[in-house]
């Protein structure tokens, strides 16, 4: 009798083997992730690949040596790791280049004081001589298109809108905030403006200006934009509190050279069942000029690079094809994301889900997934086997930017999301430096795309 039973529990392990290998059990699943967290924890090579790329070859502007450096190393890097394949896209980048190191002054009636500007990324300069003009600070651009003309005409718009401190996300307001950097330039100048200055998107006080995109718009005329730190915005709106005819100077001489030549850098493990199903991970390669890069987004390219790795130290075979794109211009630009796309669709390729990263290093949260509902449903039901890790946010919200072209009914777009608090005070600036990043946090981002990636590869999205 008890020797029958034994058989029976036998017959039945083995059935429910033979069941599971179609669909793990959640138990299989989690002696999978806690695999995956083992190895990023104990043995993971995100941080020292981002050691590399943040002080062997620092920061990565599309068509600057940087950039091209950072293509050739990562290239080599994931050719190295036994991948089945390791290949380039070409495209071609917008090219801009800061020039000399930019200077401002406020001159009022009491004191004349230096403050840390820098250009905007995509302005142009101010000549070789400095701007100089009387300054008018606004919030909104409501507000400023409700100013008379006559007293915007020549001036420099001060743009001050702070980022709003009651979000949770700080993502949130950078998202409220940002409009007055991207085309606060294109406002003023409608009012016939000779400049703008805009607050930098910082949620700390500093001396830190942070650059970032911004457009001009045709028809509307191109004058100089620049950012400045926070704590110069502050005095500067204190000083015009005191002195409203104060004069604010500044230099600054950027160029928009020829598009250049560069690459998105992909590699992949091709599935073993379904290769024809990509699963993607991916980060930008290209970075701001003023800094490492470290957060955004050597972070995020050195993790989609930890995915494969992990994958193949885990010896483990994916079912679907696991692709790594590391995305070229993303803050000026978007080309590499666009052709990515672009190519996806003339060779057909079907992708089910695309993870990005560009978030910052950070402890990890969850996943923000776009995507139709009960797909995002599927993917929210994995909390279980993912809270233990910390990634209680999942659920609908944004992607990120690279992935976006590729958005259709037929794919998750999904972002990571790391912890939001730390991201803005380096987002853009001169601090967004190496030694911002710990080791355990960009680690456990990488181990949870890995998790996830696992998931997606196990179950595939219905
Ligand atoms: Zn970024």
């Amino acid at each position: 009798m008890l020797l029958r039973s034994k058989r029976c529990w036998a017959l039945v392990a083995f059935s429910l083997m033979g069941f599971t290998a179609q669909a793990q059990s959640p138990g299989q699943d989690s002696v999978m992730i806690r695999r995956i967290f083992s190895e990023a924890l104990a043995n993971g090579k995100s941080y020292g690949n981002l050691h590399y790329l943040c002080t062997a070859i620092g920061p990565r502007l599309s068509g600057s040596e940087g950039a091209a450096k950072a293509v050739t190393w990562t290239q080599q890097l994931m050719a190295g790791m036994g991948l089945d394949r390791v290949y380039l896209q070409e495209v071609q980048v917008p090219h801009w280049v800061r020039g000399k190191k930019e200077k401002a002054k406020i001159r009022s009636r009491a004191s004349s004081q230096q403050v840390p500007i820098c250009a905007l990324g995509g302005s142009i300069g101010t000549g070789k001589k400095a701007l100089r003009a009387h300054v008018v600070e606004v919030q909104t651009f409501e507000e400023l298109r409700g100013l008379d003309r006559a007293k915007v005409a020549g001036r420099i718009v001060f743009f001050n809108r702070p980022m709003n401190p009651r979000f949770i996300q700080a993502g949130q307001a950078y998202g409220e905030a940002v409009n007055q950097r991207s085309t606060g330039a294109i406002e003023a100048a409608r009012m016939g403006a000779a400049g703008a200055i805009v607050r930098s998107m910082n949620l700390a006080q500093d001396d830190y200006p942070h650059t970032g995109s911004m457009h001009y718009q045709e028809g509307v005329t191109k004058i100089p934009a620049a950012a400045i730190s926070t704590n110069g915005a502050d005095l500067l709106s204190r000083l015009l509190q005191e002195d409203p005819g104060l004069q604010f100077a500044f230099t600054q001489n950027p160029q928009t050279l020829p598009d250049a030549l560069s690459h998105n850098v992909v590699g992949e493990i091709r599935g073993s069942e379904f290769p024809g199903e990509v699963i993607l991970v991916g980060g930008h390669l290209d970075s701001w000029d003023l800094a490492q890069g470290a957060h955004d987004n050597g972070a995020g390219c050195m993790q989609a690079i930890e995915v494969l790795r992990l994958m193949k130290a885990l010896n483990y075979q994916p079912k679907r094809t696991i692709r790594t794109v590391l995305f070229m211009n993303e803050e000026n630009g978007l080309r590499g994301g666009l052709k990515y796309a672009e190519l996806a669709r003339k060779n057909k390729e079907n992708h089910i889900a695309a993870i990005e990263s560009d978030a910052g290093g950070f402890t990890p949260r969850g996943f923000s997934i776009v995507a139709p509902a009960h797909k995002i449903s599927q993917i929210a039901r994995w909390k279980q086997v993912l809270a233990p890790y910390g990634l209680h946010d999942i659920g609908a919200g944004g992607g990120e930017a690279d992935i976006g072209p590729l958005k259709s009914d037929q794919i998750a777009l999904i972002g990571f999301r790391p912890d939001s608090q730390r991201y803005f005070v380096h987002h853009h600036a001169a601090s967004d430096t190496f030694d911002q990043v710990n080791r355990r946090e960009l680690e456990l981002g990488g181990a949870s795309m890995t998790a996830l990636v696992y998931l997606l590869d196990q179950y595939g999205l219905k």
